[in-house]
């Protein structure tokens, strides 16, 4: 090539390395020739979908010749009553991913700053260089968010807060008093983000927020939650924000007009009435976060305690021999170099027989 575009680019775009997904299972099986693959690697719903979203999803099938409903009416419709919420509050996004980076767009200039933690979900340092805007990471403490400490980073250019509650990959999750005093210092015209994607798997008594009981309160709160976990719709990217009507009205002027495709609507709008799902993927993950965390304890692998679909083991060693043994035995899990985490590996809680396998495979693992 005689021009090297690399050179023509924003710079901090050239300076990005991209989001790497979990390694498909499709690869594995092309790479090692392996048939029985587990895939623990991307937090993603060991028991398939509900039911009643594929058939919603299969019926909308139908339509495709159509576009879908640019407004997402009947969804936001579903939306508003399961959760209380006017529609004139919400935006959708093509996975909550979508969201992050629409928010960035609208309020980040290039060279304002935008804060997050350390640890915390790499989203969003993607989302700030998209935006060349300037990243202050602050540093976390215990694994999980200093929210004191990042209420202290701001500065008169200071444009957006990215917290993530429970966080990915840590699991750490903190308080509804630690979040409204942190809400309460800082200054009301920064934007700040609270992604619960991993909202559903919290305990309720467990004195975690629920952003969207805030939104009334704050009106520079803006919460994003998935389909993607525990709704068990990753595959068909839907998403969603709640925030002051203003703030949904922005986002929603630079969103793509027909972000979220037909299939995805109907099987979001279906899957939010599927309670009895909802409470089969809760009551799954309970017992497999059990069976994973006794497990860990028997091998003596420290993990982070987690309050998602997931645990990060802290191998106090370099964890890539562990994660490359594991491919080889068909185990699928999330190396984390990319947070600057090279002795940790993150799991999903699959179902009971993916945790067993998992268990032994990481125990002949810990064996070499
Ligand atoms: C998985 C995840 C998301 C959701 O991504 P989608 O784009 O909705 O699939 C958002 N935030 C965090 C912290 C996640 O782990």
């Amino acid at each position: 090539m005689s021009i090297d575009f690399y050179s023509q680019a924003v710079p901090s775009i050239t300076a990005l390395s991209p989001y790497r997904p979990g390694k498909p299972a499709g690869e594995l099986q092309r790479e090692m020739g392996l048939s029985d693959i587990i895939s623990l690697a991307s937090n993603e719903n060991p028991l398939g979908p509900s039911p009643r979203a594929l058939a919603a999803a299969s019926a909308a099938l139908m339509r495709v010749e159509r576009y879908p409903d640019g407004a997402g009416f009947e969804l936001k419709a579903a939306l508003s009553s399961a959760y209380n919420v006017g529609p004139e509050r919400i935006t959708l996004g093509n996975g909550s991913n979508e969201l992050l980076n629409l928010v960035a767009r609208v309020f980040v200039r290039p060279g304002d700053e935008v804060i997050y933690s350390q640890y915390a979900f790499i989203a969003y340092p993607i989302a700030t260089r998209a935006c060349q805007a300037h990243p202050v990471e602050v540093p976390a403490k215990m694994y999980g968010h200093d929210l004191t400490a990042m209420a202290g980073a701001v500065t008169e250019r200071t444009r957006l807060i990215y917290l993530a509650n429970p966080n990915n990959p840590t699991g750490t999750a903190f308080s509804d008093s630690a979040l409204r005093a942190f809400l309460d210092a800082v200054p009301a015209h920064v934007v700040v983000v609270l992604d619960e994607a991993y909202t559903e798997y919290v305990d309720v008594d467990a004195g975690l927020p629920n952003g969207l009981a805030l939104i009334d309160e704050y009106d520079n709160l803006v919460v994003t939650r998935t389909f993607s976990k525990a709704f068990g719709l990753a595959g068909l990217r839907v998403g969603f924000a709640v925030s002051n009507p203003q703030i949904s009205d922005l986002m929603n002027r630079i969103r793509e007009p027909f972000n979220i495709n037909v299939a995805a609507q109907a099987a979001a709008a279906a899957v939010l009435t599927d309670s009895d799902y909802l409470q089969q993927v809760l009551d799954t993950n309970r017992r497999g976060m059990v069976q994973v965390s006794e497990g860990l304890r028997r091998l003596a692998v420290e993990f982070l305690t987690s309050q998602g679909n997931f645990v990060t083991l802290d191998l106090k060693r370099d964890a890539q021999p562990i994660f490359d043994s594991l491919l080889r035995q068909g185990v699928i899990v999330r190396p984390l170099q990319p947070y600057n985490m090279p002795h940790h590996l993150r799991v999903t809680i699959g179902l009971e027989q993916e945790n067993a396998r998992f268990l032994a495979a990481l125990e002949r693992a810990l064996m070499c």
